[in-house]
């Protein structure tokens, strides 16, 4: 494999931040500078290193799940967990969600073992917008919606950050919010009058759903969609 397509798969920046580290010579493999970019390795035997840091070679997994509903976002229960959906190496590698979505949200759920880029994406400094739609019985009035829209306050006190809201017909509706907070969707729509029958997520930042449309099916991330991340 190429050098630089595998240093950009371990997380070290994308292609173009990978070839200025080779520029700079900061990069060995068995102990040699190599700064070309073509060099090709084989991951299993031999040992690259950045700047005198051995880069494991590990296989780093970064991993968008269709959740259905159903299964906890969890790693081991007793109940189903979406481990369970995904190859069994996966949970070997040491994979686990990002955050989590509750048992019966279906939706955009991202996995991985690099647990620096899950904790960017969960606590990052950029704000990750999820987007979700939904659908409620209750009353959501232009008054409950504007406190959504200019931070609502949950039951127990906490505030919420303003989240984007739109009523697509009597009871779907669709909302943005850049917090992880537990049950957040639900309490802000409890906290405005309605009540969440069904919740989806349809985006975590840029990324999205496209590709694995079916309820149940995965795919891995591509190098660009990590990078947004980075
Ligand atoms: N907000 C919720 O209430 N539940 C989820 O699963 C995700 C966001």
């Amino acid at each position: 494999m190429r050098i630089d397509k595998w240093l950009a798969n371990k997380g070290l920046g994308s292609r173009k931040e990978v070839h200025r580290l080779l520029k700079q010579g900061v990069v060995t493999v068995n102990n040699v500078v190599v700064t070309a970019k073509e060099t090709a390795i084989d991951p299993e035997k031999d040992c690259v290193a950045v700047n005198g840091e051995p880069v494991s070679s590990q296989t780093i997994y970064y991993v968008k799940l269709h959740k259905p509903a159903g299964y906890i976002t969890a790693v081991k229960d007793s109940r189903p967990t979406v481990m369970d959906i995904l190859p069994q190496e996966y949970a070997s590698m040491g994979v686990v969600p990002v955050g989590r979505l509750d048992k019966d949200t279906e939706g955009l759920l991202l996995l991985t073992n690099d647990g620096q880029w899950g904790h960017r994406v969960i606590n990052g400094r950029k704000s990750v917008p999820k987007v979700y739609t939904f659908t409620y019985e209750g009353i959501l009035s232009e008054e409950g919606l504007h406190r959504i829209r200019t931070g609502i306050t949950l039951g127990d006190g906490t505030i919420c950050k303003p989240a984007e809201i739109t009523l697509l017909d009597d009871n779907r509706g669709r909302i943005t919010v850049e917090e992880g907070k537990y049950h957040q969707v639900k309490r802000m729509i409890g906290a405005a009058g309605g009540t969440i029958t069904y919740l989806k997520r349809l985006s975590v930042g840029t990324i999205t759903l496209s590709g694995i449309e079916e309820v149940g099916q995965y795919d891995f991330l591509t190098e660009e969609e990590i990078h947004r991340f980075n």
